[in-house]
């Protein structure tokens, strides 16, 4: 699959690429710095190439324009189990059967509702992301190439606007702007596609990339709001809320977007289901090990991304306020991140094994 998706211009952007200037001519490959890459690519172009490699896959059937409207239930000795899910097909109903159901239906599921009608009890965290995100869509002119990296990041924080540069296949890349909700004005005039490039072109970092003589947009602007963390909880004092049932994606855990591992976790949630459906046969040991394995890949990362956010929704209260730099302890800790931690993270490196797949 991978060189497949090379093969329709996805890019492989190795660790290695990613040291800044200064560390490039030093840096010598570890055993290990290959989990460490990015795959630039179109999030259109990644689906068409996953897809069609499942698809050749054997056992794999797919079964296309079908809305999925309910499940059915069943309760044995008062454990809750789902029996068969429901759904339409060229206007009719339809019942599928089986011995486990992925729930991959993504941030709007209506699973945990079916099931709590049904009984089930699932616990829900939340926390907000604090940002408005907007994103547009460019491609580089024939002939041009990429700005060369390094020289202004593709990523930064202004405190009150915060933006990235997502290269991708074929030319194309994006650009993200986000900015704390409370930013009024700004969540307003950042959806006009001029407002919008008027601002990459203020800044260095997109600056280079938005260039017209380098790049032309080739969208709209576009605006996600309502952006928060969740985590649902689908085991309950040891016991799956329902048997058969394994939620995945964004129908069990969501992040903010600007750390773009939404993708990430997926797929590593889809390796430990797989992995555990392998190895266990009981449904309600699968469910309790497939929590467990979730908790242990995923957890940590969860709370350092919750926590940040929260940070950030602070730090903007503080900028919107002007009381970002006012005592000496905020100007020290904002100093201390601009000033020393910022260009640290740009002139060393350190690698810190890990388990599982890149985040
Ligand atoms: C603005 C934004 C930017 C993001 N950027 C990144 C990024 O750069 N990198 C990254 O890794 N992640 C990113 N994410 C997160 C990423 O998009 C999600 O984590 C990922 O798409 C989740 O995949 P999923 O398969 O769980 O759900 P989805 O991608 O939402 O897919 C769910 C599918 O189920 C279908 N469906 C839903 N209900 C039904 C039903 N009743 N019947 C039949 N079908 C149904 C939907 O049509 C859809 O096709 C971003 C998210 C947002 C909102």
């Amino acid at each position: 699959m991978w060189e497949t998706l090379v093969a329709a211009g996805a890019r492989e952007f190795t660790f290695g690429d990613s040291a800044p200037p200064a560390l490039r001519s030093s840096y010598t490959f570890l055993p290990g710095d290959e989990k460490l890459s990015f795959l630039f690519c179109r999030r259109s172009t990644l689906e068409l190439i996953m897809r069609r490699y499942a698809a050749s896959l054997p056992g794999v059937d797919f079964v296309t324009e079908i809305f999925v409207n309910g499940i059915d239930t069943d309760e044995k000795d008062g454990a809750l189990a789902v029996t068969s899910v429901r759904g339409v097909k060229d206007e009719k109903a339809v019942v599928w059967s089986a011995d486990a159901y992925v729930d991959a239906s993504g941030r709007t599921s209506q699973f945990p509702d079916w099931l709590r009608a049904a009984g089930a009890e699932i616990r829900e965290e939340e926390s907000p992301t604090g940002i408005l995100y907007f994103t547009r869509h460019y491609r580089l002119r024939d002939g041009a190439a990429e700005p060369d990296r390094g020289i202004a990041q593709g990523a930064g924080d202004l405190g009150y606007i915060k933006y990235g540069v997502f290269a991708a296949d074929n030319s194309h890349f994006s650009i993200t702007l986000a900015c704390p909700e409370i930013e009024t004005n700004l969540r307003i005039a950042l959806p006009r596609p001029e407002v919008f490039d008027r601002v990459c072109a203020l800044m260095p970092g997109t600056a280079r990339w938005t260039d017209p003589s380098r790049a032309e947009p080739v969208s709209k602007v576009f605006a996600m709001g309502a952006l928060k963390n969740v985590w649902r909880h689908f085991v309950k004092d040891s016991m799956p809320v329902a048997r058969n049932f394994f939620p995945i994606g964004d129908a069990l855990i969501r992040s903010n977007p600007l750390y773009g591992r939404g993708g990430s976790m997926g797929a590593i949630e889809a390796f430990v289901l797989g992995d555990v459906c392998n190895a266990v046969s009981d449904p309600v040991a699968r469910m309790v090990a497939y929590d467990r394995g979730v908790h242990e890949e995923i957890r940590p990362f969860f709370d350092a991304m919750a926590r940040q956010d929260q940070h950030a929704i602070r730090r903007a209260e503080r900028e919107q306020s002007g009381d970002g730099g006012s005592s000496l302890r905020g100007r020290l800790t904002k100093s201390f991140v601009e000033d020393a931690i910022g260009p640290a993270s740009t002139c060393t490196s350190h690698r810190r094994p890990g388990r599982g797949a890149p985040m």
